[in-house]
């Protein structure tokens, strides 16, 4: 009958010797997970134990499809679906035999015979191939030497040791390629040594036969020798699981499933308690057990270090060197294994400071929070949020350049980040030939929540003019705070500064439960973000939009025309607060199409637009230090379309001022034309 003999020829104590190695092996596996496990406990509570169902399932199937892998990168989704897809039904298989050979006959049962057994035989053959070709493609890509993949710190250090990732890398991809091979090789000489009837339903291993053929070598040997050979490579494989890269294949599922979606979106608020200890992180018991975990779940792809603003500008500051920073850390206070790599860092054995030591506060201070390591990260990683609970310590401490603390010192004498008086934030209005309500004072539909940089900044207040000269245009009943309007307090949050964003919002939510509106819009997506996602944990619940989603809705309704069709071929710079920290990408583009506009995107566009820099108070801080700035490597990006792209479409005030100015410093003065969409719009109406 079609089956297969499990341990072929092997006396009862040779048997009973790998039972005694496979049980050493999985003890080994345990008191590692044990420790993870005891580690993960360590963390402070994440509350991220909600919709579990929900959760699981949306996991299961990031991890089905690959899709977080895909993105961006069709070779790395494609080889690493052959591997997991190959690994997941080799599993499958080595629990059938298992459960057949180690429990089933017991009780005069056996799965494995027949068509069920000829079937069996086939898929494993397949899906063996499989998970061999993806483990080649990725050793391949790995010999062209991708920039995500080089291990060289941002910060340029080789205080800490890189050398034991790329060994553990290579341990693991070797371990699986032999385990697979060497498989093969086992049912090949099982082939070629009984040359059963039903050989072609293992299609591979009728091929591996062939060699064990030519070899001349006794085909029972072959079977003999490479069955240890590979059952010793599957145990040590089990056994190093817990201690190595290899713990991914579970970490990285859990890490999906308990990922926040609304990660770095929503900052967490720091609660009472804490406050009275510390607000920010001081110290490993800090974390919550999801950074513990997010931790653990780096794969080191460095998709975020590649995409990294911050790194691309030549600053100390990589997302990847965090997390994996940390994970040493934590390992080395925890009797982890992360020297057991060459990882730690041998010349500081006393314990330092988190922020400003273990991290330091020239990476912490270069971050942007334009969040693209989140977005890019395929395991559901929050580099950002931990980022800003760092830098709460360092607000705390007062640790910070003079131009941040006297810009937050200004935020919280005047409101603003100018430090101009409140009663100067409407000036911008005074051009206009028509009287913008107050809507403390005066219903109004809309509400203009106008933002610091469009009121108070000389560059923008054109801008503001004619948005405002757009909308009473169309006749659409509109007005502002005037100087019940505060700072929005995003970028105060994502400095650091949490007292100071509290009290903004607290304020700003106040004035704006009092005015009489039915909608909020706001020309500055950092504005739009913190008020759309974080003011309703504050009590200011309502319904917002970015000035471009606004604009769309009336043009579908009539009530925006543009009799001007525009005849510029421009590209389309996305801000990280509203494409991808919101998803708004449509309305921007809809609105270029329906002016007649030709777009280009450029490479990096949608949720993967390449930030400008201005972002997490960088705006407030000095960046004469960056080998080039993000707002210049754009403008690059930007040239590098050609075909007669010459316009540079912007929807944030800051990154107007970011772009005017980089168009200047990188010499493409007359090259690229920075607008924003105000002036398109305002242009197709008939000026
Ligand atoms: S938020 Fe942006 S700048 Fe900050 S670490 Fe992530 S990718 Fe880098
Ligand atoms: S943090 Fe995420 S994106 Fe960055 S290297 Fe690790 S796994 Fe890759």
């Amino acid at each position: 009958m079609e089956t297969r003999e499990i341990f072929r020829n092997f006396p009862f104590l040779m048997q009973m010797a790998f039972y005694v190695i496979a049980i050493g092996s999985m003890a080994v596996f345990a008191y590692g997970f044990f420790r993870r496990y005891k580690k993960y406990r360590q963390g402070r509570d994440a509350e991220r134990f909600n919709n579990i169902i929900a959760r699981f399932a949306k996991a299961a199937a990031i991890m089905a499809s690959n899709r977080t892998i895909f993105k961006r990168d069709w070779y790395a989704g494609f080889a690493h679906s052959l591997i997991m897809w190959g690994f997941v039904i080799l599993l499958i298989g080595t629990g059938l035999v298992a459960l057949d050979h180690d429990f089933l006959r017991f009780f005069d049962v056996q799965l494995l015979k027949g068509p069920f057994y000829l079937g069996f035989s086939a898929v494993l053959d397949i899906f063996g191939l499989l998970f061999i070709i993806g483990l080649v493609m990725m050793m391949v890509r790995r010999k062209s030497k991708p920039a995500q993949l080089d291990y060289t710190r941002a910060d340029k250090s080789e205080t800490i040791s890189r050398k034991g990732y790329s060994t553990d890398d290579m341990i693991f991809m070797w371990l699986l390629l032999l385990i697979g091979i060497t498989g093969f090789v086992i049912e090949g000489a099982r082939i070629a040594a009984d040359r059963p009837a039903w050989e072609m339903w293992s299609p591979v291993g009728v091929g591996f036969a062939s060699l064990v053929d030519m070899s001349g070598i006794s085909a029972n040997n072959v079977h003999m020798y490479t069955w240890w050979f590979h059952a010793v490579m599957v145990m040590f494989f089990i056994a190093y699981i817990p201690y190595s890269k290899a713990m991914h294949m579970l970490v990285d599922y859990a890490n999906l499933m308990f990922k926040d979606d609304m990660a770095a979106i929503k900052l967490p608020r720091v609660s009472e308690e804490r406050q009275e200890v510390a607000m920010g992180y001081q110290k490993v018991e800090d974390f919550t057990w999801k950074e513990l975990l997010d931790f653990d779940a780096c794969t080191k792809c460095g998709r975020c270090h590649v995409s990294c603003p911050a790194q691309n500008a030549g600053t100390p500051l990589s997302p990847r060197d965090i997390i994996l920073d940390l994970r040493t850390l934590v390992d080395g206070s925890s009797g982890g294994v992360a020297e057991w790599f060459g990882q730690s860092d041998s010349n500081e054995k006393k314990p330092k400071k988190l922020a400003g030591g273990v991290i330091s506060k020239e990476a912490l201070w270069s971050c942007t929070s334009c969040m693209a390591c989140v977005e890019a990260c395929p395991v559901g990683i929050e580099h950002l949020t931990t980022i800003v609970n760092l830098r709460r310590d360092l607000v705390e401490e007062g640790d910070m350049e003079d131009m941040l603390q006297d810009t937050l010192a200004n935020i919280g004498d005047y409101g603003n980040s100018f430090g101009q008086s409140e009663r100067m934030r409407a000036k911008w209005t005074s051009g206009l030939d028509f009287k913008i309500k107050d809507v403390r004072k005066e219903e109004a539909d809309f509400l203009w929540f106008v933002g610091d940089y469009a009121s108070y900044d000389a560059r923008i207040q054109g801008l503001s003019r004619k948005m405002a000269s757009i909308f009473n245009k169309m006749g659409i009943d509109f007005g502002i705070l005037y100087d019940g309007e505060k700072n929005a307090g995003n970028d105060v949050r994502r400095v650091g500064e949490e007292g100071l964003y509290e009290m903004l919002a607290e304020d700003n939510i106040e004035v704006l439960n009092k005015a009489k509106f039915k909608e909020i819009f706001t020309t500055d997506p950092h504005s739009y973000n913190t008020i759309k996602n974080e003011y309703p944990e504050f009590g200011g619940d309502y319904s917002i939009y970015h000035y471009t989603g606004l604009l769309i809705r009336l043009f579908n309704e009539g009530k925006l025309k543009f009799p001007n069709q525009l005849n510029y071929k421009v590209t389309y710079h996305d801000p990280c607060y509203l494409g991808r920290y919101n998803g708004e990408v449509e309305a921007p583009r809809l609105l270029l199409e329906a002016m007649g506009v030709t777009m280009v995107d450029m490479p990096r566009c949608k949720e993967n637009s390449f930030c400008c820099g201005a972002g997490g108070g960088r705006i407030w801080m000095d960046d004469s230090k960056m080998d080039t700035r993000p707002s210049e490597i754009r403008i690059e990006e930007a040239l590098g379309i050609g075909d007669g792209v010459d316009h540079f479409i912007v929807a944030c005030p800051k990154d107007y001022a970011m772009f005017t100015d980089a168009v200047k410093t990188s010499g493409s003065e007359g090259k690229m034309h920075v607008k924003d969409i105000i002036e398109l719009v305002d242009e197709a109406m008939g000026g």
